[in-house]
């Protein structure tokens, strides 16, 4: 009986080893085998039950058979993983490498970061608000009363009665304010959400940057200056520029301010609608009522503010022609830059 055991596994282990290619096989067989509850052992097991006179013969059989098997498995065991390190080495050296894309920052966020340079430059610091605003802080506080028509010039995502989506970063100023006491030198850039139909021009999330400068004294002039400058050392030195008189509820007075159109270099082109100039940003004096709103005294101090978006000067430096492409993440798009 267990003779015939013996015999069977033998020839088993014989055909099994010699189908072993690899490392995974040969642990299954060694489980198989010669495991704690293997083949091996199980033969072991049985020769307790074996007749007292056989015991010592078959015991002997049972050690040569375990000792067989295991000098097999060694030989074959060594074949594997000769032929499993040669594996290793067959590669062809000669090829070319895997190309691996390395990331960049998104143009959006490489046109801040020079914007926030320049300004650093000039002495203003970076200051930020939240997304989610106050209506208050948002249309009140900054010259917009309940029922003024001048809140129809931005179309809002109303969250409750009290909350919207910020329309612009000008409340990140009231926040500014109402923390700190003058002088204050800042600009406030961030995320902008508008309930327009989306276009090539427009978007119902955008970017933009802010700017504030109080301080007893400040002039008009000295906006200008500030914002030439900037212009200047973002477009080129070569720039030409306008200021235009304009309106924002928040300022007083108020303008625009147009660079000459690069296109055309101002003889009037489609893109400029054949005026010769574009417009890059808006801004003017901080109104007395808002500083009154963030109980600064309006007799004593003056100030400006500026607000620009940051896809717009994006497009009109690289000449891209619609708002959409910076968030559809598209790599053709995003690898140029
Ligand atoms: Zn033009």
């Amino acid at each position: 009986m267990l003779q015939e055991k013996i015999e069977q596994i033998k020839k088993d282990f014989s055909i099994e080893i010699s189908n072993i290619n690899n490392d995974k096989q040969l642990e299954e067989l060694r489980v198989k085998y010669f495991s704690k509850n293997g083949l091996v052992a199980s033969l072991f097991i049985l020769l307790k039950d074996a007749n007292k006179d056989e015991k010592p013969q078959l015991g002997k059989v049972l050690n040569t058979l375990r000792s067989e098997l295991q000098n097999q498995f060694n030989i074959v065991r060594e074949q594997v993983s000769k032929s499993e390190s040669s594996k290793n080495i067959n590669v062809d050296l000669s090829l070319p490498g895997l190309e691996r894309n390395v990331g960049s920052k998104h143009i959006l966020t490489q046109t801040l970061d020079e914007i926030k340079s320049i300004f650093k430059g000039m002495g203003f610091s970076v200051f930020e608000g939240p997304e989610l605003e106050s209506d208050y802080n948002n249309f009140e506080a900054l010259n917009f009363p309940p029922d003024h028509p001048a809140r129809d010039m931005q179309d809002t995502f109303f969250i409750s009665d009290e909350f919207v989506l910020r329309t612009h970063t000008s409340p990140v100023q009231i926040r500014l304010m109402k923390e700190q006491k003058p002088p204050v030198r800042a600009i406030m850039p961030g995320r902008v959400y508008r309930n327009e139909a989306v276009s090539s021009r427009s978007y119902c999330m955008f970017h933009q940057v802010e700017g504030l400068y109080v301080d007893t004294d400040v002039t008009f002039a000295e906006l200008k200056g500030t914002l030439a400058s900037f212009a200047k050392q973002f477009y080129g030195n070569n720039l030409k520029f306008r200021f235009r008189p304009s309106f924002f509820p928040f300022t007083e007075p108020s303008a625009e301010m147009d660079i000459t159109c690069f296109i055309c270099n101002g003889a009037g082109c489609k893109i400029c609608k054949h005026t010769g100039w574009l417009e890059i940003l808006g801004c003017g004096m901080v109104d007395p009522n808002v500083f009154d709103n963030v109980n600064y005294d309006n007799e004593k101090y003056t100030g400006y503010a500026f607000g620009m978006g940051i896809e717009r000067i994006a497009m009109l430096k690289y000449g891209i022609k619609d708002i959409r492409v910076f968030f559809e993440n598209d790599y053709r798009f995003l690898k140029q830059f």
